[in-house]
């Protein structure tokens, strides 16, 4: 059953102390669907400019992706601009233009009305809920957002969040959106909000879980050089999301080893500059380093 995401298809410049890209290709629906082509089929539902290379439509095209809901419309490609100190946990964002999103209104094909699985990738929060009220009868849905959002769309994110499973945030964030400083306290309000599950993501720190009452952590996959962060929260989203949509049972063990799968795509992402690394690996490469968390988390008993 395939997995329907709607989220930015952008041109990033990003510099970081390794180096730095102009007007290469990610958004959050870019980064999810390359990760999570490797589980599923994924239907997207984005928006482009006149300037958006076709190339990278077939690349989408080649991965599992189908791109029926992706509009290119007269006018320019969201762009995003961001810059990391050594500090490589925190985006600074210099500069954001929405350019077609401004007027953007999805409308998603009648093929993607009965996905069961949906991820509301970063964007405009009423432009999630657009996507979601057009889906039948989704099984389980997912959303992530950032700081852009929850500082100027705050009221739609809250009426959001009534309508989803699961909310994955960074820790900067989940402290914004609850004023509160303490994780654990943050995670008990945003379940008040409407999300039974949520995944606080930490950078090179790892991922925490709190599902219900019930806690997981993970740790990042520790490597030994780390390019460029932008997009693992979507290439994690991307891998957590694909391993959801193909098991029987959404429970506490396959939302573990979804995080661990949503991980090790995370530890890819980083290696290069925007979506290089997700297109070099192979799903081999993906199940050897599944298996590396294993041996890195494992301890005994006493
Ligand atoms: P992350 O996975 O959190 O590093 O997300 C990085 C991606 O988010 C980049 O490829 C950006 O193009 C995209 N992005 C940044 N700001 C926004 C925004 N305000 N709305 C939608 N997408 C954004």
């Amino acid at each position: 059953m395939s997995l329907l995401v709607v989220g930015s298809v952008a041109f990033d410049s990003v510099k970081t102390p390794f180096g730095e890209v102009e007007e290469a290709q990610g958004g959050s629906a870019f980064y999810f669907s390359l990760a999570a082509g490797f589980f599923n089929d994924i239907q997207m539902v984005a928006v482009v400019g006149e300037d958006f290379p076709e190339e990278q439509i077939d690349l989408l095209n080649e991965r599992n992706v189908d791109t029926e809901g992706l509009q290119r419309v007269p006018g320019k490609t969201f762009r995003w601009k961001g810059e990391y100190t050594y500090e490589l946990n925190e985006a600074h964002t210099l500069d954001t233009q929405l350019n077609v999103f401004e007027s953007f209104s999805p409308e998603i094909p009648e093929t993607y009305r009965d996905a069961r699985y949906v991820f509301l990738g970063n964007i405009d929060p009423e432009l999630q809920m657009k996507v979601l009220w057009q889906v039948r009868n989704p099984e389980f849905v997912g959303l992530d957002t950032m700081n852009f959002w929850i500082g100027g769309k705050r009221e739609a994110l809250i009426e959001a969040l009534k309508h989803v499973d699961m909310l994955t945030i960074n820790d900067a964030e989940a402290r914004q959106l609850t004023e509160e400083v303490n994780l654990v306290q943050a995670a008990r309000k945003i379940h008040t909000y409407g999300p039974k599950i949520l995944i606080i993501k930490q950078g090179e720190y790892g991922v925490l879980m709190f599902n219900g009452s019930k806690i997981f952590s993970a740790p990042a996959y520790p490597l030994d050089a780390v390019f460029d962060p932008t997009g693992a929260g979507d290439s994690f989203a991307g891998g957590m999301m694909g391993y959801l949509s193909n098991v029987q049972n959404i429970n506490d063990e396959t939302l573990r080893r979804a995080i661990i799968f949503g991980s090790v795509m995370a530890s890819y992402n980083v290696e290069d500059f925007s979506v290089k690394r997700l297109c070099e690996i192979s799903y081999r490469d993906i199940e050897k380093r599944f298996k590396m968390f294993k041996s890195l988390t494992h301890f005994e008993d006493l």
